[in-house]
């Protein structure tokens, strides 16, 4: 019965469904309304995506608003040549790496779907199908597939970003040996599927504003009574032991 109610997990285990589906509720409860950002056709998220790495997402919007003003269609941003096509994106960051990766795929898929780069049959298709494709295309892993999956395509998918990486190693879904390749699959048989979109929304966000990168905020943190990390954490910063609430221990 124990395994019915939500618990901190001891260190090296998974949380379990129940504890589970109760950080979704406290990161909603806390957090606000997790719905996904976007929903773009599958081929604008995808190159989305690829904008999106390493930095924030005012810096990707302005990238790609350029790169569009430069090369209006898909064709002609297919053929636009490197050099000028880093120019349009270097608000965005890594541009030199971005620009030749963003062609490698649209060439690619020129090969593969003709002129028109059409990927509208993966909304017919199914997820394993589309996650294939994806990932075969050249410089696309397993966080871009699961993108264009979850907030194109409206499909049961976890995207594993750094935040969300940093969070589920804390929260003990994932132990020191996964890597971020593997990270998806262990996340996706972790959640279920109606709630994977929205927790990815939800551990992003917790990531940003309290789990950060470097000492995270456990004292104001929803889960700090379900997490494993917490306790040393706190140890170390016994100042900020817990939020007292009406005279109450408990979480913020
Ligand atoms: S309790 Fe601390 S380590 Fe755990 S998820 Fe919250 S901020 Fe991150």
């Amino acid at each position: 019965m124990s395994d019915e109610r939500p618990h901190r997990p001891r260190r090296g285990r998974q949380p379990s469904p129940a504890t589970v589906r109760e950080i979704y509720r406290r990161l909603r409860s806390a957090l606000g309304p997790l719905d996904p950002p976007r929903r773009l056709d599958p081929l604008e998220e995808l190159v989305v995506t690829v904008l999106s790495q390493n930095t924030s997402d005012v810096n990707r919007d302005r990238a790609y608003a350029a790169m569009r003003r430069r090369f209006p269609t898909w064709e002609a941003l297919a053929d636009a040549d490197p050099h000028e096509l880093a120019d349009a994106i270097r608000s965005g960051g890594l541009a030199n790496i971005k620009a030749p990766r963003l062609l490698a795929i649209l060439r690619e898929l020129r090969e593969r779907e003709g002129k028109s780069l059409d990927l509208s049959w993966m909304r017919r298709a199914s997820p394993g199908k589309v996650r294939e494709y994806l990932t075969s295309l050249p410089g696309v892993g397993p966080k871009t597939a699961a993108c264009v999956l979850a907030f194109s395509l409206g499909r049961a998918a976890l995207p594993v970003d750094t935040h969300v990486f940093r969070v589920a190693r804390r929260l003990g879904f994932l132990d020191q040996r996964t890597n971020a390749a593997r990270a998806h699959a262990v996340m996706e048989d972790a959640v279920s599927p109606a709630l994977r979109v929205r927790m990815h929304v939800g551990m992003i966000r917790l990531g940003r504003e309290i789990c950060r990168a470097g000492r995270p905020r456990c004292e104001v943190c929803p889960l700090q009574d379900l997490c494993p990390t917490s306790p040393s954490v706190l140890k170390e910063h016994p100042t900020l032991r817990r939020p007292r609430r009406n005279g109450r221990k408990g979480v913020a």
